[in-house]
């Protein structure tokens, strides 16, 4: 079930918006002053935030940039002002969409369905799912930035990872130990480029079956290195 807040002062409005949402099956609070309505945008959960803009104390410009510094609540505002500049602004705070009264109350409730189905699609490719690159029994999942080779999880420290899961998302390109200098210490510089050749030396102890014939990491002589797919 949605639950709407609907901040409007002009009572015979609220009703009306509020008597379209429930006959659409939407749960509707009202609040009638802009800092009540305010206070419980901040503190409660609702799907749709539907916002008028000329309010007593708080007015809903306030109130939306309010709401966007915490929350992605959609909000809707509707409003008798039907200046360009006023929807320029409340658009510009984040309101998501900008009804100019009088409207239509059918109107309105597609416009809510239209948004929550948006924000619903939003929100579910919000999921998380880590970045993970399998490559012939490796497997490096970028986001717990974790290493197995064959299910058996090994220990790299922050560097080793960071070569390793470059290198291994660039596959088949030769990178110099320069390049791999400035990619994972990011500086533009000449540094103690022998470093890199300590770390690949470390990285394959952990991940290489036979260190002198790598089947991940491969030495391209005298250019640098290269992950084998
Ligand atoms: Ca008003």
């Amino acid at each position: 079930m949605n639950k709407i807040l609907i901040v409007e002062d002009e009572e015979s409005i609220a009703e009306l918006e509020k008597d379209y949402l429930e006959l659409s099956n939407f749960t509707v609070t009202v609040e009638n002053t802009g800092s009540r309505g305010l206070d419980r945008a901040l503190k409660e959960d609702f799907d749709l935030i539907i916002l008028d803009l000329m309010l007593p104390d708080v007015d809903g410009f306030e109130i939306c940039r309010q709401i966007r510094e915490v929350r992605n609540t959609p909000v809707m505002v509707i409003s008798a002002k039907k200046d360009d500049i006023d929807k320029i602004r409340a658009l510009g705070l984040g309101a998501d969409d900008y009804i100019t009264k009088p409207f239509s109350p059918s109107e309105m409730v597609a416009r809510v369905k239209a948004h929550l189905s948006r924000y619903e699609r939003l929100t579910a490719g919000l999921t998380p799912v880590n970045d993970i690159i399998e490559i012939r029994g490796l497997k490096i999942d970028k986001t717990a930035r974790r290493v197995w080779v064959n299910g058996e999880e090994k220990s790299l420290t922050t560097k080793e990872f960071d070569i390793l899961a470059f290198l291994a998302q660039n596959p088949n390109h030769v990178y110099s130990k320069e390049d791999l200098f400035r990619e994972i210490w990011e500086m533009d510089s000449v540094g103690d480029i022998a470093t890199v050749t300590v770390h690949i030396k470390k990285i394959r102890e952990k991940i290489e079956y036979n260190t002198s014939n790598p089947q991940y990491i491969e030495t391209i002589w005298g250019v640098g290195y290269r992950f084998k797919v």
